[in-house]
């Protein structure tokens, strides 16, 4: 059991190389929170500061509302899945396990339990007198795991611990990094740079850019509310398409094109002055769909490629000169130069201010 939060935090390292600016995050018990971000933005610093492996420069991080600035990593009663897993490789599964409970001078009837248990959850009963050679990826990433478990630490720290995976294997390691929070319930902070991962993996996500939090939400919270271009960009794939338009009092203009302003907008547009502005309007890839009705929030494009993903196609074309993605069902075989009918999802486009680039 375990709230964390961060306060303010900052992390300089030397030459005036700011990785992480003001952060501030309340964690709360049994969370399952997600770092994400592209590489460089300051995850790993992140992390590394609540694991005391790296000093906080300035600002306070507390752990049910004990400061721990100054607490030593080894008592901060935190366990740590590493990218590269780090296992002994001349140490069998058991031992690997046990490791830092013998350091702690557990007892040894008490290491047997952990590791038992832990190796129950895991699915790894029948490997624990193996050595980590011996093991698949998956299986070695679960050893992995069975470590921070055996600790029976308050908080989970976990460092991109399935990039070194193929594709499959982790997704499959996805579903059962979730289903072991399910079971145990300690409060994890999980980095990805992979926004899928932290899609489907995250109670709340923290998205990260440059050493700044950008949004902290929700899955759906984020992937429907962006706060800025960035975060719509970053998060969904294929990304959300932005197109450079101007408003009118009630049109939306998009090089010659028209489009009514939603009503729903027009107050939101009215109170942040954007009526009469450039403006930059984001609509998701799956919110354009081929249409045969008549709507004022339909056009004809040009299909450039059209790739054909089994469940569904994207369409890759432009709007006048802008280049989009259209995400439609896989029912028919477009072919490219064809012209087709698409319509947006009135009720589903964002708007953004170019200069701030925000919502
Ligand atoms: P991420 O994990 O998101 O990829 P990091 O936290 O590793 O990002 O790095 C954030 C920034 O801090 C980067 O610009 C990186 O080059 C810099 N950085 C990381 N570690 C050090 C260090 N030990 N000394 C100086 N700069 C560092
Ligand atoms: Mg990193």
């Amino acid at each position: 059991m375990a709230e964390l939060r961060l306060e303010h935090i900052y992390k300089i390292y030397d030459k005036n190389v700011q990785a992480v600016t003001d952060f501030n995050l309340h964690i709360h018990d049994k969370e399952f929170i997600v770092f994400v971000g592209p590489s460089g933005c300051g995850k790993t610093t992140t992390l590394r500061m609540i694991a005391g492996l790296e000093d906080i420069s300035k600002g306070e991080l507390f752990i049910d509302d004990v400061l721990m600035n100054d607490v030593e990593s080894k008592d901060r009663s935190i366990a740590m899945v590493f990218q590269s897993y780090a296992l002994y490789p001349h140490m069998t599964v058991y031992d690997n396990m046990a490791f830092s409970l013998k350091l702690r001078k557990v007892d040894k009837k008490e290491i047997d339990r952990r590791v038992k248990e832990a190796a129950k959850i895991l699915g790894l009963e029948d490997y624990l007198k193996r050595k980590p050679k011996a093991l698949s990826g998956g299986q070695r990433q679960r050893v992995a795991l069975g470590r921070a478990i055996v600790r029976e630490a308050k908080v989970f720290l976990m460092d991109e611990p399935l990039s070194n995976l193929d594709a499959k294997l982790r997704v499959q390691m996805r579903a059962e990094i979730q289903k072991l929070h399910q079971r145990i319930q300690t409060t994890t902070i999980y980095v990805t740079h992979d926004q899928t991962e932290a899609m489907t993996m995250a109670t709340r996500l923290v998205v990260m850019k440059d050493g700044l939090i950008q949004q902290i939400g929700t899955p759906k919270e984020v992937y429907n509310t962006p706060h800025n271009m960035f975060v719509a960009g970053f998060i969904g794939s294929p990304s959300m398409n932005l197109f450079h338009c101007r408003l009118t009092e009630t049109e939306i203009l998009l090089d010659g094109q028209s489009f009514p302003i939603p009503p729903k907008y027009l107050p939101l547009l009215q109170r942040k002055n954007y009526l009469g502005k450039e403006i930059v309007m984001g609509i998701r890839p799956e919110d354009l769909q081929i249409t045969d009705i008549i709507s004022p929030y339909a056009f004809k494009a040009t299909v450039d490629v059209a790739e054909l993903l089994g469940a569904e196609t994207f369409l890759y074309s432009s709007l006048v000169t802008q280049p989009f993605i259209a995400r439609v069902q896989a029912d028919s075989n477009f072919q490219p130069t064809e012209v087709v009918t698409l319509v947006m999802k009135e009720e589903k486009i964002h708007f953004f201010d170019p200069e701030t680039e925000e919502r």
